[in-house]
């Protein structure tokens, strides 16, 4: 059995229940045999994959909290520090019903090659917990965010673990938790990022991952002889990266007609209206009717069914495995010519693999939604100098970052005789420059 197979084989064995994890997993390791089989055997010996795919600690923790009534709940906490060879773990903190360990393992095993390609200085790592913000008080975050960070508060620091927003975790969460670390360490540092500004938060970081996305799937699509303007796109989710991808393609003169949040989707053929869905769900956090019912041109549909829409850029951006096969099938026959994942692993292996075999330009999260987490490393540096940038010079800094992430990722495909396959060149220029720093550094 090939080195390669035989680590798939022991992470589907010593991690059983956490098919996101295996699925992860395999999504890389596949992409990087090109590379192994080169050297197979150093690589063996040095157990290389084994303490790649293995996390450098996981920490599981209790999480209790009063509610309003005066009930006790009791959520669990996590946070994996995957790997630290190339800085200090930065990912962000979910929280949602649905985490559990091999969510967050396979979110912080993606952020170990996104960081990379980021050509940061982050390691990778996340957390989260299975608490839903969803429905609850202010006060109720607040108790919840104040114990969570009184017990993770031990494990992170500027220079060890800087964690951030994800999925339920935005400024009001972050702002919390700061809050808390700060009177328990007494110590005023960029230990979190996604800051409020008035409080060491960098300008840019809330729009940075849609941003972000766009600018790397502007620079493919020139490089493919093609223009944003008057492309149609369909967006799903209705969160942070979805309101600010869909912003900026429009501002590139896209026309973006969807969005969608976890009960239903909308489409308005108009295009979508971002000031009206900042306002239902930044401002007011309600469900996605509210915007249908406040214009004329949108429609509401339950469930899910972005992807049928017809296309010329599909950009999934709510959550992992919310394009499928036969999702991609529809985008295929529609004549989408480009998905840009904006979220973690939205998009299944078959699913990726059909696109790709399709002619359908693909990118994978971890180069596409980098801006993310590459503007919070900008947040640190600001913060290390006690300064704040400008608006334009971060969202210059982040454009820049973008577009080498988009050419790096397109040599390394080159490299390897896979030219186009931007899964594969992903993989690869994030697991090289890891790579390298765990062999300087020794058996650790
Ligand atoms: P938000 O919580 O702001 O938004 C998430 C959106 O996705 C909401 O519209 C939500 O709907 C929808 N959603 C969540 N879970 C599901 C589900 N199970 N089924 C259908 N829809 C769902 O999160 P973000 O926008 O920050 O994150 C979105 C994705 O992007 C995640 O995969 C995250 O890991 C990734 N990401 C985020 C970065 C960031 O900077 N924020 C950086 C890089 C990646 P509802 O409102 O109903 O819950």
């Amino acid at each position: 059995m090939s080195y390669v197979d035989e680590v798939i084989a022991q992470v589907i064995e010593k991690n059983p229940s956490q098919p996101e994890f295996h699925q992860a997993v395999k999504e890389v390791l596949d992409s990087l045999r090109l590379v192994i089989e080169q050297n197979e055997d150093a690589y063996r010996k040095d157990a290389l994959l084994e303490r790649l795919v293995n996390p450098e600690r996981q920490l599981i923790f209790r999480v209790p909290w009063v509610d309003d009534k005066g009930q006790v709940q009791v959520n669990t906490g996590y946070r994996v520090q995957f790997n630290s060879a190339i800085g200090p773990y930065k990912g962000g903190i979910r929280l949602h019903p649905s985490v559990n360990l091999g969510i967050i393992k396979f979110l912080g095993f993606e952020q170990v090659f996104k960081n990379s390609l980021t050509g940061l200085p982050i390691g990778g790592g996340k957390g989260g917990s299975d608490f839903d913000p969803k429905g609850k008080s202010d006060r109720e975050v607040m108790a919840f965010c104040q114990s969570f960070m009184t017990e993770l508060s031990k494990y992170i620091g500027a220079d060890t673990d800087v964690p951030a927003g994800d999925i339920g975790t935005g400024a009001r969460e972050i702002g919390y938790m700061f809050g808390q670390y700060k009177r328990l360490q007494n110590r005023y540092e960029g230990v979190l990022t996604g800051k409020g500004l008035s409080y060491g938060g960098s300008l840019a970081r809330t729009e940075a991952t849609g941003y972000g996305l766009l600018y790397l799937v502007e620079e493919m699509m020139k490089c493919h002889g093609e223009e944003m303007t008057g492309k149609t796109v369909v967006v799903s989710g209705a969160g942070n990266v979805a309101i600010y991808a869909i912003q900026k393609a429009q501002q590139m003169g896209a026309k973006v007609v969807t969005c969608s949040d976890s009960t239903g989707w909308i489409y308005d053929p108009e295009g979508i209206d971002v000031d009206l869905l900042k306002e239902v769900k930044e401002v007011k956090r309600a469900r996605l009717t509210e915007y249908a019912a406040a214009r004329e041109s949108a429609v509401y549909h339950e469930g899910r069914g972005v992807w049928a829409i017809p296309c010329d850029i599909a950009l999934p951006c709510a959550t992992q495995n919310e394009l499928l096969i036969d999702d991609a099938k529809q985008l295929v026959a529609n004549g989408c010519k480009a998905v840009a994942e904006g979220a973690n692993m939205p998009t299944t292996l078959d699913a990726t693999a059909y696109l790709q075999d399709n002619g359908v330009l693909f990118v994978p999260g971890k180069a596409s939604n980098a801006g993310g987490v590459a503007t919070s490393a900008l947040e640190m540096t600001q913060n290390s100098e006690r300064l704040s940038w400008s608006f334009e010079e971060v969202d210059s800094k982040l454009q820049g970052i973008m577009v080498n992430i988009y050419h790096n990722i397109d040599n390394a495909a080159k490299k390897y005789g896979k030219e186009g396959n931007y899964v594969v060149g992903a993989n690869i220029a994030g697991f090289e420059k890891v790579v390298s720093a765990m062999n300087a550094q020794g058996i650790v």
